[in-house]
């Protein structure tokens, strides 16, 4: 431990990622902290990547109020960090009349959170709509939108770097202490001192605010799997088809990522574990069943891939889901900012999560502007979606563009690179491939992971062996079967 930071972020998912970035427009000393040796490997890399429109939340609860502001702010936001969103849209349908009047419900519901664009529409306008969708009718919202989680993330964070912010990867934090008006802030690589202390933790959010001395937090979870099916299906899906939510469950959807893949799901179990991604045949049975009643448009060889995420939900003692709670208890913990229960819609409201954490530090500490703040970050240049003019022209400036290197996806060399020289680097096979999207097509790396790991190789100058697939002991070799 050499510096003090005055801000130490616990956790560089989106919501950590976006505080990091907001913070960065004060004159600062900045890190964050995050477990896994790369930013979207918990929650923020495991959802559907909707940009909600915020009808879908108790009137006047933050997630609601968060939930209108980052779906306004959306646009802008992309254009800025240059990360895919479209604002294409998504239905709810329904066919019965209590789901006509659950439908009428959410959309008053969700004008008096202050989202607008909302409105019926009968079974024609729904067809016109989405072709192809079963269901009389509809809550069409125009405002909701699609956007790549994993790219909203890394743009915070490279963003955040580019500004002054440190990110520490493989930093786990395992225990904080008082050291006068400091917090000392233990992790698996050494110790930190810090003034302010922010726990962005996602699933072990009840965990760090246990070490903070904020105890009691039930924290509770909820597991969603996911099907990806093939690229090719998203062209008959323009938006995202969703049934009529209960007051606990969103209910099953059909929904489509910026690249086009379409996901089924999800399953929505409470589970004890934190970590357990698996998903199990009995819920692809499921998952296929549902959504087939309101999008039957795909078969089992459409299936690309399985995943899941899992919620972290703050209950009260009867088990009722809480608001998000986030809070600066200055009796118990002074500057230090507590956030619990950040479930969904965590991505879409990110910023105003952010904007809102530093509100309260700024109740207690005026920070001083960085006038050197540039909210500019400029993504990879993809390949795929250059005209051939472009790609040609990019070949004769970067050689390195000739060079295909994911063919399914149409990635090159030179994006692989771009993502490794990028401001927060990268160590891990999946870091590439959430930054280039190599290995996210049909094949699922059977062609491009070998040379991406080679790549990886020589970039990082690391022996092979020591070259991880996501996480800490996920080394894809461990020694030669034959020697020369
Ligand atoms: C299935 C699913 C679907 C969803 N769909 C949507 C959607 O469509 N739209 C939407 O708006 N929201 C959605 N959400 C919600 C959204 O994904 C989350 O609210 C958001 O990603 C939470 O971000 P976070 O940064 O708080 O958490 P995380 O992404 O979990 O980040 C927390 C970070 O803290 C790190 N960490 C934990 N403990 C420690 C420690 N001790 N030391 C250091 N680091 C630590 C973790 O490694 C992690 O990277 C969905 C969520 C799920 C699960």
């Amino acid at each position: 431990m050499n510096t003090k930071f005055d801000v130490l972020i616990i956790g560089g998912g989106v919501v950590g990622s976006a505080i990091a970035r907001e913070l960065s427009r004060y004159r600062l000393k900045i890190g964050v902290l995050e477990k896994n040796p790369d930013v979207c490997l918990e929650t923020s890399g495991r959802n559907t990547g909707v940009c909600h429109g915020g009808f879908a939340y108790d009137i006047g609860s933050l997630k609601a109020r968060f939930c209108v502001e980052g779906n306004r702010m959306m646009g802008d936001l992309a254009k800025e960090l240059d990360f895919p969103f479209e604002r294409c849209g998504k239905v709810l349908v329904g066919n019965t009349p209590e789901e006509y009047d659950r439908l009428l419900e959410v959309i008053a519901q969700g004008e008096a959170n202050g989202a607008s664009g909302m409105r019926m529409v009968d079974e024609e306008e729904l067809h016109r709509l989405v072709p192809g969708v079963v269901g009389k009718f509809a809550m069409f919202s125009e405002n909701s939108g699609i956007l790549d989680p994993f790219l909203m993330t890394i743009a915070l964070a490279e963003n955040a770097v580019h500004n002054g912010a440190a990110y520490f990867l493989e930093h786990e934090v395992t225990g904080i202490e008082r050291s006068g008006e400091d917090y000392l802030v233990t992790t698996a690589r050494g110790t930190f001192l810090t003034r302010w202390v922010i726990n962005s933790a996602g699933l072990n959010c009840g965990a760090v605010s246990d070490m903070l001395g904020l105890k009691g937090y039930r924290i509770v979870y909820s597991k969603d799997d996911y099907i990806i099916l093939d690229q090719r299906l998203g062209r008959d899906l323009p938006m995202p088809i969703y049934t009529v939510p209960s007051n606990t469950y969103m209910g099953i959807h059909v929904s489509l990522t910026t690249d086009g893949n379409v996901l089924l799901g999800p399953t929505a179990e409470d589970t004890d574990n934190n970590h357990w991604y698996g998903v199990e045949a009995k819920n692809l049975e499921y998952l296929e069943r549902e959504a087939k009643t309101i999008w039957p448009h795909f078969t089992r060889g459409d299936y690309i891939r399985t995943y899941s995420g899992i919620l972290p939900k703050w209950a009260d003692e009867d088990g009722k889901i809480q608001d998000y709670k986030i809070e600066i208890r200055d009796d118990i913990a002074p500057r230090a900012v507590n956030l619990v229960g950040i479930e969904s819609p965590g991505l879409t409201s990110a910023v105003p999560i952010a904007r809102y954490v530093i509100g309260l530090m700024q109740e207690r500490e005026k920070f001083e502007e960085n006038e050197r703040f540039d909210p500019i970050r400029r993504g990879i240049r993809r390949f795929a979606d250059m005209s051939a003019q472009e790609q040609a022209q990019a070949i004769r400036e970067d050689p390195d563009y000739g060079e295909l290197v994911c063919r399914c996806q149409k990635v090159t060399r030179a994006e692989l690179l771009q993502a490794v020289r990028s401001p927060l680097g990268v160590r891990t096979v999946t870091g590439v491939k959430y930054r280039t999207r190599a290995m996210m097509g049909r094949c699922q790396g059977g062609y491009c992971q070998m040379r991406i790991t080679r790549m990886l190789e020589e970039e990082l100058g690391i022996p092979v062996k020591e070259i991880t697939y996501a996480r800490e002991g996920s080394q894809l070799f461990f020694g030669k079967v034959r020697e020369d």
